[in-house]
């Protein structure tokens, strides 16, 4: 038996919502830094909680203080298309920014 993942206040299996939905990091390591990584979207069937699981190893996109064209044209069509860029706060020891 394999099962991605319980909602523990509801004991279900999570669903999965959407793949290869995007997560935005934004961290301090010397320059500001912007990543794009491609993850699924998770929600428990009850309670409508949502997690997101199986992030990318490696950005799609990503820029730093100097800029990044390929990374604003991604945003933008991101955001043209209607699509939600998830927001994640690093926990591998970079500094994350709060936004
Ligand atoms: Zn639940």
């Amino acid at each position: 038996m394999s099962h991605v993942g319980v909602c523990v206040p509801c004991g279900r299996a999570l669903v999965c919502a959407k793949n290869e939905v995007s997560v935005e990091v934004t961290y301090w390591s010397g320059p500001l830094y912007n990543e794009l990584f491609s993850g699924d979207l998770w929600r428990c069937p009850d309670c409508g909680r949502e997690l997101i699981l199986g992030i990318a190893r490696q950005p799609f996109a990503s820029k730093n203080v100097v800029g990044s064209i390929e990374y604003d044209r991604i945003k933008r069509e991101l955001k043209a298309a209607g699509e939600r860029v998830y927001l994640m706060r690093p926990s591998n020891g970079r500094t994350p920014v709060r936004l």
